[in-house]
């Protein structure tokens, strides 16, 4: 009797807690989508009337920063509320996971999806991974009911004896240059993956899992394939923008936030329903036409000048996020980790550091953003640090190429708030604020304790 109570006590700890009213959290991550690529930021020529209408009834953020300036360690800090470092999901040397990494997000990183999880939600990932491809860091490793999409990014898997050598192979793309696998689960289920019909068939499958999962709150991490390149859309869009093929594909994203939303609405969800719009880093600019625009800000993918790492922000909660606001307020990919437990009613993990702050009094129109730092790593690197308008740039480097990292010191400054293409530096002038910036810098980069190195790691040949 005294074991039976005592197991029935332990199944009653271990039981998932469920708050009373847990919203679902929807996260909407595309891939490479510039700061000035939707209409509601500004853009000219590609239509985003879905994303226009989701700002108009919720939030827009003007100053939302992705935690890197490319995938992977973009996608390890949304997901575990921590800078790159510390998941020692960056590196100098190899920026992202490759199809030979050996490496991924380490098991003892707490994701989103577990710790939402054990507070009873089911929990999707739909498009793209990018946190370790070898099962054992594939997304239901890490708290992830269900997995439909790809491993990595759609530009890998490079068939050498197919189209065009480098980069013309991206201006005139074919599925059959990209061996790219599609995955559901933990199986591949199409090889190559056919990319003119994945966001049409990533929204068929958000679309179903909203249907099915009403009754019990989900959280659905929605990451888009593109408008990473290559660039594909299905035959509905392809062709029809007037910003050429990165318009088709942004405007199908577009369309496809349009159904989930849509789909929110019909089920009666959209009152318990946060759904958050972003991105993982800045505007790819090596790819000409087929890389987007980051508007006014500076450079793009790849660097941590603003263009590479300040992103569209929107939240959408009819009823709670307050309609057709937009917000000056500082936050970050990492404040959705933080800010998503709350709501779960779910703890922050206590026994590591976390980046992340709860932003719910700024979502819900009762307070500002607790955030008024941002620190912009390049692999391991702390390269520049904002705080408050101030930006200072203590190491820059081209984005891709081989441009060594240049050293500033005084380190280069800029006024985000009056120069947010960071054109003037007033370092000179404002040698006070540089010395408070600087000692920001210190004491943050004495207290990073990084993660082992996961980037670097490769399958050795003879297991490929
Ligand atoms: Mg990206």
């Amino acid at each position: 009797m005294r074991l039976f109570l005592s197991v029935a006590s332990l199944l009653l700890l271990l039981a998932p807690t469920v708050a009373a009213e847990q919203p679902n959290i929807v996260i909407i991550f595309s891939d490479d989508l510039g700061y000035g690529d939707l209409g509601c930021y500004g853009h000219p020529t590609i239509k985003t009337p879905n994303i226009d209408k989701m700002a108009a009834e919720g939030m827009k953020f003007t100053t939302f920063y992705s935690a890197a300036e490319v995938c992977t360690p973009s996608r390890a800090a949304l997901l575990t509320g921590r800078l790159p470092p510390r998941s020692g999901m960056c590196s100098d040397t190899r920026r992202v996971l490759f199809p030979d990494s050996a490496g991924g997000l380490p098991a003892s990183e707490v994701t989103l999806a577990e710790a939402l999880k054990a507070k009873g939600y089911i929990t999707a990932c739909i498009g793209k991974w990018h946190l370790g491809h070898l099962p054992e860091y594939l997304p239901m490793k890490h708290g992830f009911d269900s997995f439909y999409g790809l491993p990595y990014v759609n530009d890998m898997d490079r068939v050498p004896d197919k189209g065009p050598k480098g980069r013309p192979a991206f201006f005139d793309p074919k599925i059959e240059y990209w061996n790219v696998p599609l995955m559901r689960g933990e199986k591949i289920i199409e090889r190559p993956a056919d990319q003119h019909t994945l966001t049409k068939r990533y929204t068929q499958e958000a679309v179903k899992l909203i249907k099915e999962k009403k009754d019990t709150p989900f959280f659905l991490y929605f990451a888009h394939t593109m408008p990473h390149v290559p660039l594909f859309a299905s035959k509905d869009f392809a062709g029809k923008s007037a910003r050429g093929i990165y318009g088709d594909v942004v405007e199908e994203i577009d369309w496809s936030v349009g159904e989930v939303l849509k789909t929110i609405r019909e089920e009666k969800l959209d009152k318990k329903t946060l759904v958050f719009f972003t991105d993982d880093n800045g505007p790819w600019l090596l790819f000409n036409e087929h890389g987007g625009s980051a508007g006014l800000l500076r450079d793009g993918k790849g660097s941590t000048w603003e263009g590479g790492m300040r992103v569209p922000g929107i939240a959408w909660w009819p009823g709670t996020v307050p309609a057709g606001v937009t917000t000056q307020e500082m936050a970050s990919t990492m404040d959705l980790y933080v800010t998503a437990l709350k709501l779960a009613g779910a703890d922050v993990p206590a026994d590591r550091p976390i980046d992340g702050f709860d932003i719910t009094p700024l979502l819900t129109g009762k307070g500002k953003s607790p955030r008024d730092t941002m620190f912009f790593y390049r692999g391991t690197r702390l390269f520049a640090v904002r705080h408050g308008p101030w930006k200072a740039h203590f190491i820059t480097q081209v984005a891709y190429g081989k441009g060594a990292p240049t050293p500033h010191d005084p380190p280069l400054l800029y006024h985000l708030g009056r120069d947010p293409g960071e054109k003037f530096d007033v370092a000179k002038d404002n040698m006070e604020v540089v010395k408070q910036l600087k000692e920001i810098a210190t004491k943050h980069s004495k207290d990073m304790k990084p993660g082992e190195p996961q980037l670097e790691k490769r399958i050795p040949p003879e297991k490929k």
